[in-house]
């Protein structure tokens, strides 16, 4: 199979990234996060993902709607309708000729349901194949130290799905270049110290591995500054629209490392943030305007 014409025809229903790994580049993941251990012949990984829409994010960076602009179209329909189809389309293409293919959400394993090992030696179910990794595996951009995977192209405004399969496909290059810069704007901005800058987390091994700082999504569970929840996604919220998510993506823009560029600022007007009662945290304690991105005037 054609790893060009594959992409092409991924492209032409809907994704605006893939990125294909080779499966020998998981063998530093344990077993409870390998595709190997889904589908032992597995012999690529591919990583399939679809924008989210900068607008979809404008009516939380307002403060004025969560829930019919990014809860949908940023993140559960993106997820469930339009990737899903996108992948499930590209999981039948490459089925028509001759090749298995296994379609897995980007699921991450906080709070997801499990179960006992059915044979000595299998890792219990179920099995969730470390999407950060992946992708970067998979060549299409990096891991963020906010815990954001950020891509040349959209910066933090994509969800990926993932594809194993048999065929055996040309793959991509891992990217070497630094995206991220580690600004820590995202660690300043939020209120809850739930970003541990002085703590990485890293998943691989000597070979290849991804890391960020380490977070309590416990406490971003209750963050009131745009995080979400997804039915069926565990107890990991989304945190792509909140204060952090949005300054990353500010900060990125600014710096000029997303491709996908726009006539107009993101920011405009002052930022809003919420403290632990839902309460309007007061302008003297507000992170300061060049963490947030955006002019003084409209900070403080
Ligand atoms: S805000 Fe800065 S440090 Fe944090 S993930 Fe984004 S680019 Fe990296
Ligand atoms: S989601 Fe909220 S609590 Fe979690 S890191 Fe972002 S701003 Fe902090």
């Amino acid at each position: 199979m054609n790893a060009n014409e594959l992409k092409n025809f991924a492209k032409s229903k809907g994704a605006d990234l893939i990125g294909i790994a080779p499966v020998e580049r998981f063998a530093g993941l344990p077993a409870n996060k390998n595709p190997l251990s889904i589908f032992p012949e597995c012999k690529s990984v591919i990583v399939v993902g679809r924008r989210i829409l900068r607008g979809a994010l404008r009516g939380v960076e307002e403060g004025t709607n969560f829930h019919s602009t990014y809860s949908t179209f940023g993140y559960k329909w993106l997820e469930d309708n339009f990737l899903a189809r996108t992948t499930y389309d590209l999981t039948c293409h490459i089925e028509t000729q001759g090749f298995e293919a296994v379609p897995l959400f980007g699921y991450t394993e906080e709070g997801m349901p499990t179960g006992a090992p059915v044979a000595p030696g299998k890792p219990a179910p179920n099995v969730l194949v470390d999407l950060d990794f992946a992708a970067y595996a998979a060549g299409l951009g990096e891991l963020g130290l906010g815990g954001f995977f950020i891509t040349p192209e959209f910066g933090i405004r994509q969800r990926f799905a993932m594809i194993l399969t048999d065929a055996k496909l040309v793959t991509d290059t891992v990217v070497s270049q630094n995206i991220c810069g580690s600004c820590e704007a995202c660690a300043k901005v939020c209120p809850f110290g739930a970003i541990d800058k002085t703590k990485m987390k890293k998943t691989g091994d000597s070979e290849i591995s991804v890391s960020s700082a380490t977070i309590d999504y416990s406490i971003c569970a209750s963050c009131p500054n745009g995080a979400m929840q997804g039915p069926g996604r565990g107890s990991r919220p989304d945190r792509i629209a909140a204060i952090c998510g949005r300054t990353c993506m500010v900060k990125l823009e600014e710096a000029g490392k997303s491709s996908n560029k726009f006539e107009n600022k993101f920011r405009k007007r002052s930022v809003w943030l919420l403290d632990g009662f839902k309460n309007p945290v007061a302008a003297e304690d507000m992170p300061d305007a060049s963490d947030l991105g955006c002019s003084k005037q409209y900070a403080k």
